[in-house]
């Protein structure tokens, strides 16, 4: 177990990093270079990892290059950081290219792969994920707007008219499981989601807001129900393209005034377990897939038989 999970109250898929990200090591070019001669060498394509996979595609892995293997494609490097084993990661980032066929394998998202990887790949893809795409958003220098470069082995674009350094961004996200006195949980239909799928509420962290007020906020505006308390449970990064999920639980008191907003939240519903449970049986239903922080807050909530009772909402489209 790392010392991350050890504060986590959830079981949080892309949580589970396992890589040093050693960042005294970006500011040491030649440090950089050794390691890039001998490093396992993940490759993103557009938002697609290059992966392995067998036994019909349920047993997926990234396939790992090596330097020497890598001639042929413009792209950058982004160093990751160290394995337990001492291996050196980096990401290889290239554009999307349709015609770009992998050796074996196939090129897949991390929504698709997230579940299937194993600590020490779920830590690359969610952080490799995360920075290539802050990198493609930012070709400028938002001061001057002439060209910025990637420096410090990727953690930096610096502008090469003003040296401005400009660092990665990272949206923080409430996310929040409703309950009330019954031990009921809310959950709500968004209108752009599939019809039937139902998920906890959640919402972008506001300038100069605290997570603790994002959350009443939300809950209100989304819901029309008033926090009475909360617990924080743990937090999850979601770089779909830039996000932290923080999440909580949270009791209300007046669950009778529970309404969707109609704008964001077209429907919202009271679950007991029992109707949860049937409902789900009935493909009444749809749960959010299960790497989200949403489906780990809803498990743990229901106990020890979801992984029995709960079952299905892994698409994320229809
Ligand atoms: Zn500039």
């Amino acid at each position: 177990m790392s010392a991350e999970s050890s504060f986590q109250e959830l079981d949080l898929a892309l949580s589970r990093s396992k890589l040093d990200r050693a960042a005294h090591l970006r500011l040491d070019q030649s440090a950089l270079d050794e390691m890039w001669d001998r490093a396992e060498i993940a490759q993103i394509s557009g938002d697609r990892f290059r992966t392995l996979s067998s036994d019909e595609g349920k047993r997926v892995s990234l396939e790992f290059l090596t330097a020497n293997a890598i001639t042929d494609e413009v792209g950058e490097r982004y160093f990751l950081g160290i394995a337990e084993s001492g291996k050196p990661y980096f990401l290889w980032h290239t554009k999307f290219n349709e015609n770009a066929k992998p050796t074996s394998g196939t090129f897949k998202s991390l929504r698709e792969i997230g579940a299937l990887l194993n600590d020490l790949e779920i830590g690359i893809a969610a952080h490799g994920l995360a920075l290539s795409q802050w990198h493609d958003a930012h070709p400028m220098c938002a001061k001057c707007g002439a060209k910025t470069e990637s420096v410090q082995g990727g953690s930096v674009r610096e502008c090469v008219a003003d040296q401005q350094q400009h660092h990665p961004r990272t949206d923080p996200a409430i996310i929040v499981l409703v309950k009330d006195s019954q031990d009921r949980v809310l959950l709500g239909h968004q209108k752009i989601w599939p019809t039937n799928r139902f998920s906890t509420l959640a919402g972008f962290v506001e300038p100069g807001e605290s997570f603790e007020r994002c959350v009443r906020r939300e809950v209100f505006e989304e819901a029309g129900v008033n926090v009475v308390s909360m617990n924080y449970l743990g937090s999850q990064p979601w770089p779909f393209p830039a996000s932290i999920m923080i999440a909580f639980e949270a009791l209300i008191d007046n669950p009778e005034a529970a309404k969707g907003d109609g704008v964001e939240i077209e429907e919202v519903r009271w679950f007991s377990r029992v109707e949860m449970k049937a409902a789900v049986a009935a493909d009444a239903i749809i749960l959010p897939p299960t790497i989200s922080v949403a489906r780990a807050m809803i498990n743990r909530w229901y106990g020890p038989d979801a992984g029995k009772d709960l079952i299905g909402g892994e698409a994320w489209r229809n």
